[in-house]
């Protein structure tokens, strides 16, 4: 790598481009010379792309046949530190080296000189005659305040052509501009006082103060509502008075309004925002100023971990446990460890946040690899909930009910006192199966091997694996009869219409990430709730993660059991972890709160730790299981996943590979499978799995290298390695 400091014109210099070719090619250094790490165009065949000149060159190519690289592009070079983490990266995960660069570089237009891209957003002139292709691309724009869209992301947002978008910019409904300059974010004052700590909090903010500038992970453990993220906000100002760059990591971006808030009261200014619901215009400028020093906080979503910091000094890693820190698709990836990867690199602290850490930080600070600090209690008067199972064995329901008797009882009471209910259930949708009550059949995607979800709002069904909808059928497709269809199991809409006739004069909001067009919307609605504007509110799992409802004071789970019915050896935890957040929404302000868990199985021993809240001792039994069977964290694991259109010759393949496993027997490593994947089809692909356990400490990635050296795949068959796998589906 980078052990030149410069590139005089005409040295032979090694660029990396995103391209599928596996590494770095020779080129000449352009006139006026380069830096290492610079961006580049380069000619490739006869195509231009985009690069890093990665270091010197291999010098393994012919010099008469060596081209030029065709100019160096105006931002400021990769820094060491960033390579050195790609590398890494791309060797852990076993991720093409192209495949973890276009991670750090996937920002359309990014490259372009000013002025060479236009953006489009909402003009003065509403149009006279408005097609329904015309309304959406209105709709799209005045549901984004921001900065405007480019015509290609704009057209596909709506789901039209550009023509369509063109012909609203001559009515003067969209305005056409240049793209603007990108502009430094406003300063983060660090100076400003902070909120008075209470000793906890303050104990714990001066223990990451004093860790200061150099690398470490510190695992930051509290109940919700214990005033973490006033900790870690003070971490940030250490961060940012030092001159240092710091990154918020959250789980569930469409929650951040309030946080933005807190950061902008906290600093006097709003940070960066680098998520999915950021127009390609704004994650351009925050990607550049990001790398000349332009903005010195960043709140994002896992994939912000790539951004090119011009001096990082502090990862914050909210709700760390949260399971969309891993990246399932593309380059698979556990954002929660490449930050802390990263950070080595970096020089720079880590913080890990969570009410219920997951079981491998957990483990890492019981072995003094994290420091580890607690804040015991909840900020002020308010106090974790009360928990209490409901056996619901035990109560009387009719049937196509889901809300007990005590249930309703306690929901009467929280309504009648002027305070919030909430009811949790992890199923987005109406009815999460649909049957024919003639033949017995249930309807299932035409692509996957799931059933179809019926969405009553959207009045389609919906597979929830693929996306793919239909139009609910008024016969059943198999048998032919009409009007036997029925919904069977509920969701989060059917239990709306529970709540409807339970409580008529109450009124009911549903939080589920598919019920709002928008991140926006979604932002909105929660804001309107917290402020008083619904008495019930259902919600799917994205009411479990950091917001605040402070009229919320009673939290009823409708199926604590659902979570425990999964073969994944991370079923318990995520279930432990799920249930200790949600009812952790309750009583946050002044008023003490209650959890009510309706199960059929109170005695389970993950039911019984939930509500007996003695954490260590649940974590301790769930570390001595997994020890004991000799899985994660205890044991290494990797998934590899064969996919292709015929499901023959992934078999074939399969046992191909078992018959070769000798490289994996060498480093002691067992091999399972083939067999078909829980989910044995996706999008019409067929799925098949192996899976690899060896100890701990063995060389996993370079036997798995040394076994698949040479093994060549049918073009239509992809294989997937899965390092360290969260989830088996
Ligand atoms: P967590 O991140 O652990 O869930 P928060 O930092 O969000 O906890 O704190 C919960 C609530 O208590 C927030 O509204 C926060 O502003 C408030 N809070 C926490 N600590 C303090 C403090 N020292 N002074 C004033 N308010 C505080
Ligand atoms: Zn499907």
């Amino acid at each position: 790598m980078s052990e030149v400091g410069f590139f005089e014109a005409g040295a032979r210099v090694a660029v990396l481009t995103a391209e599928p070719i596996g590494r770095p090619l020779d080129y000449l250094a352009p006139e006026g010379g380069c830096f290492p790490g610079a961006f580049v165009e380069v000619p490739l065949g006869p195509r231009r792309v985009v690069g890093v000149v990665w270091g010197p060159g291999a010098g393994d190519f012919d010099a008469a046949k060596l081209r030029s690289v065709a100019r160096v592009l105006d931002v400021p070079p990769m820094r060491a530190e960033l390579q050195q983490f790609l590398l890494r990266m791309s060797d852990y995960t076993m991720t093409s080296l192209p495949g973890v660069l276009r991670l750090a570089t996937r920002v359309p237009g990014l490259f372009d000189p000013p002025g060479a891209r236009k953006i489009y957003r909402l003009g003065g002139t509403p149009p006279a005659k408005l097609t329904e292709a015309r309304e959406r691309v209105l709709e799209v724009l005045s549901d984004h305040g921001g900065a405007g869209f480019y015509l290609s992301e704009l057209a596909q947002l709506a789901g039209v052509t550009p023509q369509v978008v063109k012909g609203l910019v001559k009515l003067g409904a969209v305005e056409e501009a240049e793209q603007p300059r990108d502009l430094p974010w406003p300063h983060l004052d660090p100076t400003l006082p902070g909120k008075a700590l209470s000793e906890d909090q303050a104990a714990a903010a001066e223990a990451l103060r004093a860790s200061g500038g150099d690398f470490g992970v510190t695992l930051l453990k509290g109940v919700t509502g214990s005033g973490k993220t006033e900790v870690y906000l003070e971490a940030v100002a250490d961060c940012l008075r030092r001159g240092r760059q710091a990154l918020v990591l959250l789980p569930e971006i469409a929650l951040t309004t309030e946080f933005l808030a807190r950061v902008e009261a906290r600093f006097g200014a709003r940070p960066g925002e680098w998520h999915s619901g950021a127009t390609q215009g704004e994650r351009r400028r925050l990607w550049r100023m990001v790398a000349e020093g332009g903005c010195q906080m960043v709140v994002g979503a896992r994939s912000a971990l790539f951004l090119p910091f011009r001096d990082l000094g502090l990862i914050v890693v909210d709700e760390e446990h949260d399971s969309s820190y891993k990246q399932e698709e593309g380059a698979i990836y556990n954002a929660r460890d490449m930050a802390v990867l990263r950070a080595s690199f970096a020089g720079a602290q880590v913080v890990l946040a969570s009410a219920t850490p997951s079981l491998e930080s957990w483990v890492n600070a019981e072995a003094g690899k994290y420091r580890r600090l607690d804040l015991a209690a909840r900020f002020g008067a308010s106090e974790l909930p009360e928990m209490r199972p409901i056996d619901m064995r035990a109560e009387r329901i009719e049937s196509a009910h889901w809300i007990s008797p005590s249930l309703v009882g306690a929901v009467q009471a929280t309504l009648s006192r002027g305070e919030q209910a909430m009811l949790f259930l992890n199923r987005r949708g109406y009815a999460p199966v649909t049957i024919c009550r003639a033949c017995g059949y249930q309807i299932g995607c035409d692509h996957c091997d799931a059933r179809m979800v019926e969405h009553r709002f959207l009045k389609r069904l919906v597979c929830h694996q693929c996306g793919e909808t239909k139009p609910i059928p008024t016969a059943c497709p198999h048998c032919g009869v009409e009007g036997k269809l029925a919904p069977v199991g509920p969701g989060v809409e059917r239990l709306a219409d529970e709540v409807a006739e339970r409580f008529p004069t109450a009124r009911c909001a549903v939080l589920s990430s598919d019920l709002f067009g928008s991140a926006r919307a979604l932002k909105e609605a929660i804001a309107d709730i917290a402020a008083g504007g619904a008495d019930i509110i259902i919600g799917t799992q994205i009411v479990a993660k950091g917001h605040n409802f402070p009229r919320l004071t009673l939290v009823g789970v409708i199926d604590a059991d659902l979570g425990l019915q999964g073969s994944d050896l991370r079923a318990a935890e995520k279930t432990f972890q799920l249930m200790r957040q949600v009812a952790g929404r309750a009583g946050r302000a002044e008023r003490p709160g209650l959890a009510l868990l309706q199960t059929c199985q109170p005695e389970h021993p993950v039911i019984r730790a939930i509500l007996g809240g003695d954490e260590e001792a649940y974590w301790r039994a769930e570390a001595a299981a997994r020890q004991a069977a000799g899985v994660p964290p205890y044991g290494r694991m990797a998934g590899i996943i064969l996919s292709g259109p015929e499901v023959a010759p992934l078999f074939e393949i399969g046992n191909a590979l078992l018959q070769r496993q000798a490289p994996l027997a060498r480093i002691g490593a067992q091999l399972f499978g083939p067999a078909p994947a829980p989910i044995a089809r996706v999008r019409g692909r067929h799925r098949v799995r192996m899976l690899i356990k060896a100890e701990k400490g063995a060389p996993l990635q370079g036997a798995i290298r040394a076994w698949l050296r040479g093994m060549k795949l049918p073009n239509a068959v992809r294989l997937a390695i899965d390092i360290d796998p969260q989830s088996f589906l």
